[in-house]
């Protein structure tokens, strides 16, 4: 579908939008140290900008809220949304657009610094009218309070609202409560939740405000508990090259198949397929899969 007129949008991405420039390092510098590497390759990135791309691949109608500078990398943020089909509704602000510089050693072992600029400035005035719109989806890359405002204008508006907390924060109470559906990793349920058993974190979690709580398992697969119930769906099997992304492909999957009415378990399985299928190819955005793919692979 790329480049094809849109859909007038059902879900809006609010969040993050980051430049990534990738350089692969003999090993990750000590305090002080320089090291060299051979070159590096910018990549569009940024949890939001991502979920968002992932979303519209999937077949989603969705756009994407987040703060661009005013600098060259913003067009290219925007060429990349533009090409998978996603609705542009970003706002300038006078400070440079997010960037991300992450080494990568030849032992597989990264280290990411994130420039946050622009997205540090998306504040609760930025958010547009919401009428149309059936999901909000959030992310913790721009500021929590601006986050909060979001999830209650939606929730008072109607809207689901969607939470994946990531990176890991605590959560203020009157956030947990607008958020319908909360999405963590492992990492993240135990940083919210406390240690516990899966079942048991997920449950606390959603007696704190979301009616469902999704966690991702890597390789093996997602749970979720909804309705006082563990819905589990196994691992797809792949030959896993790159999982960078993963994350951000099945928010997207997910949200575009829960905005075309799919329930839950049907959305989850969609979702689980097309973020392993983002696994077997390199980076972020360009490894997430089309509906075709992920319907095929699906059987
Ligand atoms: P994050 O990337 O946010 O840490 P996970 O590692 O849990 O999240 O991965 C998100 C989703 O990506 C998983 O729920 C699963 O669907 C898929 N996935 C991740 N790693 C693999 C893998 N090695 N094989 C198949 N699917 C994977």
């Amino acid at each position: 579908m790329a480049d094809s007129p849109p859909a007038a949008p059902r879900v809006l991405v609010a969040g993050s939008a980051n430049l990534d420039f990738l350089t692969r390092v003999p090993h990750l510098p000590a305090p002080g140290e320089t090291v060299l590497g051979p070159e590096y390759v910018t990549a569009p990135g940024g949890k939001g900008a991502n979920q968002a791309v992932a979303c519209a691949r999937a077949g989603g109608a969705v756009a994407f809220l987040g703060a661009l500078g005013p600098d060259p990398f913003a067009a290219s943020l925007l060429a990349s949304l533009r090409q998978s089909g996603v609705h542009d509704w970003t706002v300038r602000v006078p400070v440079p657009t997010g960037a991300a510089f992450i080494s990568v050693s030849e032992a597989g072992e990264n280290s990411i610094t994130v420039a946050s600029g622009a997205n540090a400035h998306l504040t609760p005035e930025h958010l547009p009218g919401l009428r149309g719109l059936t999901h909000l989806a959030l992310q913790l890359e721009v500021p929590l309070p601006t986050v909060g405002a979001y999830a209650r204008a939606a929730k008072e508006a109607g809207l689901e609202v969607v939470l994946n907390a990531a990176p890991a924060a605590p959560l203020p109470a009157d956030l947990l409560a607008a958020v319908d559906l909360l999405m963590v990793n492992e990492g993240e349920l135990t940083a919210l939740a406390g240690p516990g058993e899966p079942a048991d974190q997920l449950a606390a979690l959603s007696a704190r405000g979301p009616h469902t709580v999704i966690v991702t398992l890597g390789a093996r697969g997602a749970g979720a508990w909804h309705a006082g119930e563990l819905l589990r769906v196994p691992g797809h099997p792949v030959r896993a090259l790159d999982t960078t992304g993963a994350g951000d492909t099945f928010a997207g999957v997910l949200l575009a198949a829960l905005s075309e009415g799919k329930s839950l378990g049907a959305a989850l399985r969609r979702a689980n397929v097309g973020a392993a299928l983002a696994c077997t190819r390199p980076g972020a955005q360009p490894s997430m899969p089309a509906r075709a793919e992920i319907e095929a692979a699906l059987g």
